[in-house]
């Protein structure tokens, strides 16, 4: 009996859980914000202005190919991730 080549699920549309994925990935693997430096306090919410929130080197509308890809996502504060406006 032929053993069936083991094929990864083609998840097209499922946008939404992969940057939820990498978020807990970036979020996990740095403290620091990527914009200004600072430490990042991951008790606030991301609505806060120093909440954590997952920001862009190549901004989206440029890169939308890097979206999510993790080389390109940083950790950054809400406040300054508004500031330069990726
Ligand atoms: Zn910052």
């Amino acid at each position: 009996m032929p053993t069936r080549p083991q094929q990864p699920q083609n998840r097209t549309g499922k946008k939404t859980k992969t940057h939820k994925v990498l978020r807990v990935q970036v979020f996990s693997e740095e403290d620091i914000c990527g914009i200004c430096g600072g430490v990042v306090d991951f008790s606030l919410p991301g609505t806060d202005d120093w909440g954590p929130t997952l920001g862009h080197l190549e901004s989206v509308r440029e890169r939308p190919d890097l979206e999510f890809v993790r080389s390109n996502l940083e950790l950054q504060h809400s406040r300054c991730n508004k500031k330069q406006g990726a």
